[in-house]
């Protein structure tokens, strides 16, 4: 078998031994005869398997009991207009931190439902080099929520803490959910889709404060209330019952390690590719500023656009493939989720060294 390694940014790479599971239990799910895929999601076979999702998922972020966990559909994207068609009353405003592509996206698209501000923004010409400093939000008294992102899976930043707000935080947690340990507490809600650190497309999380669910206004539409699948157990209409059952095996496999060990593993990556960056200065240019560099995505830049553009290409020819920066930024990024083992990491080290010196 000749398994690349897989930087890509989203849909990413996923452990082996998750898909694996999958492979053995593709054709006669436990005995029934028949693949997950064709199960009723109403039946007993994939309701197990949802709950057991659902169960791996808050212990292993310890998500308190007054939360509510949804399994939905349409991304993050959706998401980033259901988050205020539920928090955001008419005659109040959100505010948003602006560190990114997804960010601004998130923004845009909360205006078309209600009143935003920006709280603080990181744009400097093109590029967003950080994330800001607590001391540099604007944040108002009443704002209905303050929301972010926690990961820049572009621009390559991350909030290493997060801000503590008056109003209820929400944060976009797409590119670095289940990668370290976050207090769920301090957040009323975290989406994200999954696609990225914990399973295949198709499935978004929603981990949210069941006051929040039931303070929401009943005008929408029932199938964006968060209250509608909060009380079905996301199971309202036919969930993405494989990208579900997916998702379990990787949440099953990620217990097994402990998420204490996969947040030290990801340290490690990180400082591995960004100290290989820091000590070949002269060669890869890192443009985040150190504070501010995503565990998650490490993106740089070489001399001149033609050495990127070999660079991707001698790399794929080395089985490390999805290493081309985002289309609106060019330059290389490596997407170091969790699947991507710190193996890996010191093979594109010691690639990067021979590409530099050849
Ligand atoms: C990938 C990504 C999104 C978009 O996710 P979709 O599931 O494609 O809608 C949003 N936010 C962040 C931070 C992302 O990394």
């Amino acid at each position: 078998m000749a398994r690349v390694i897989n930087f890509n940014a989203g849909p990413a790479g996923l452990p082996l031994a998750p898909l694996e599971r999958a492979q053995r239990e593709m054709v006669d799910f436990e005995g029934t005869g028949m693949s997950i895929l064709e199960h009723s999601h109403r039946g007993k076979a994939y309701e197990a398997v949802h709950d057991e999702a659902i169960r791996l998922l808050k212990s292993l972020i310890s998500i308190p009991d007054d939360y509510d966990v949804l399994f939905l559909q349409g991304g993050a994207s959706q998401q980033f207009a259901v988050v205020p068609m539920n928090l955001l009353p008419k005659g109040k405003s959100a505010d948003y931190i602006i560190t990114g592509g997804w960010s601004e996206k998130a923004y845009e698209e909360a205006g078309r439902v209600g009143k935003v501000r920006v709280a603080a923004t990181t744009l400097d010409g093109k590029q967003y080099r950080r994330v800001p400093k607590e001391s540099e939000l604007d944040l108002a008294d009443d704002a209905a929520y303050v929301h972010l992102t926690s990961n820049n899976t572009l621009f390559g930043s991350q909030f290493q803490t997060f801000p503590k707000t008056r109003a209820p935080l929400v944060a976009d947690m797409s590119s670095d959910i289940l990668s370290r340990h976050v207090a769920v507490k301090d957040f009323a809600l975290i989406y994200a889709g999954a696609q990225k650190n914990i399973g295949p497309s198709g499935v978004t999380i929603v981990i949210v404060k069941k006051d929040l669910v039931l303070a929401a206004p009943k005008d929408i539409p029932v199938i964006f209330r968060y209250e509608t699948h909060a009380k079905a157990n996301s199971l309202y209409n036919t969930p993405p019952t494989f990208g579900i059952y997916l998702m379990r095996n990787v949440l099953s496999y990620l217990s097994e390690i402990g998420l204490d060990k996969v947040e030290a593993t990801n340290a490690q990556k990180a400082a591995a590719l960004y100290g290989a960056i820091d000590e070949m200065a002269d060669f890869y240019r890192g443009p985040v500023e150190k504070e501010s560099r995503s565990k998650m995505n490490v993106v740089f830049r070489l001399p001149s656009e033609e050495l990127e553009k070999k660079f991707v290409a001698d790399a794929a020819k080395a089985s490390m493939v999805g290493l081309a920066g985002h289309r609106s930024t060019g330059g290389i990024r490596a997407s170091i989720y969790n699947a991507v083992t710190l193996e890996h990491v010191e093979t594109l080290v010691a690639f990067m060294r021979r590409f530099k010196n050849a």
